[in-house]
């Protein structure tokens, strides 16, 4: 059985044509599926229009969170409850082509691959290229992980690698870089990036900034060694203001000003500040984590056995 994951937040224009373009990529390569659709607390009619699709396709299933959670919580939702022993993660506003899946699908079966994850060669649309081109030339950089490089969630995966990426319970959850982080056997496709079919982006500027916070503090020591980078040089330079203190002094020449005693508190003070903003982020995520509150919580399940 095939399983395919899409979570859905207040996009009640593009229900109609995302379910029909979903359901016909996938039929094209296997009549035994399940898409499961995770309506993350949308407050518009997209739940309503997605009941009614289902009563047309009842291999359509919907996964009604009690509230927005956000689409990296709704995707691990559809994670843990998809039944597919193949089991696909594509965004819902049809950025990623469904028509991939049938190539992904192919690749897993034919070549050998456990993971196959839709790589982007150019994206369509202006909103963010810039800044998300140099944030996975950064986020490489600073990685232990590989491939991971304009990868996004659209991806395949086999039922060994779910099981691998469910069994990660941490609360702040990077998927693209717990998908590359579980290993496996992992191949490419590169697709063309479409714009949104309609509506507006659901990730906010803001909460894409989050998502990219959650990967540096996650996946790197990035921000533990710019502490100790700038500590470093800090403690260097002071210590040859220091000798250069000392030797003023003793050779009587020394005038000093308040100019260098305030500087070199404002520069104290501010590193000082910067490390314990970086130290307060980590206590932060400890904490997040040792609550291990639940990732998404569920109103309904719209499947074959409750209604
Ligand atoms: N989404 C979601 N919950 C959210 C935000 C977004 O389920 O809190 C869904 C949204 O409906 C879409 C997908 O996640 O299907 C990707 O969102 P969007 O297109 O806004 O993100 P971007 O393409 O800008 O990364
Ligand atoms: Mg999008």
């Amino acid at each position: 059985m095939f399983s395919l994951i899409i979570p859905v937040y207040n996009e009640e224009d593009l229900i109609d044509e995302l379910a029909s373009r979903a359901i016909n990529a996938v039929e094209s390569f296997t009549s035994n599926y399940e898409i499961l659709f995770i309506n993350d607390g949308s407050t518009d009619s997209t739940l309503r229009k997605l009941i009614k699709v289902r009563k047309h396709f009842s291999k359509v299933k919907i996964v009604d969170l009690s509230r927005n959670f956000g689409h990296q919580a709704a995707f691990t939702a559809g994670l843990e409850i998809a039944m597919g022993n193949y089991v696909a993660m594509m965004d819902g506003d049809l950025q990623d082509p469904p028509e991939l899946l049938a190539e992904m699908h192919r690749m897993i079966n034919e070549e050998g691959f456990d993971i196959v994850t839709g790589k982007r060669k150019g994206r369509k649309g202006k909103r963010l290229r810039i800044t998300t081109n140099l944030f996975h030339a950064f986020f490489k950089k600073i990685t232990v992980l590989d491939d991971m490089e304009n990868s996004g969630n659209f991806s395949m995966l086999n039922r060994a690698a779910v099981d691998a990426l469910v069994k990660m319970k941490e609360t702040i959850r990077y998927l693209p870089g717990l998908r590359s982080f579980i290993g496996f056997n992992q191949g490419f496709v590169e697709y063309v990036r479409e714009e949104r079919a309609g509506g507006e982006p659901k990730m906010t500027i803001g909460k894409l900034m989050l998502l990219g916070a959650d990967a540096i503090f996650s996946f790197s020591k990035f921000p533990i060694k710019v502490c100790l980078v700038l500590g470093l040089t800090g403690t260097i330079v002071f210590m040859f203001a220091g000798i250069y203190v000392l030797f003023a002094k003793s050779f009587g020449f020394a005038l000093f000003g308040w100019s260098s005693t305030v500087l070199s508190i404002y520069f104290l003070g501010s590193i000082q500040l910067i490390f314990l903003g970086v130290v307060s982020e980590y206590v932060y995520r400890i904490y997040k984590e040792s609550q291990n509150r639940p990732i998404y919580l569920v109103k309904k399940f719209y499947d074959t056995d409750t209604e």
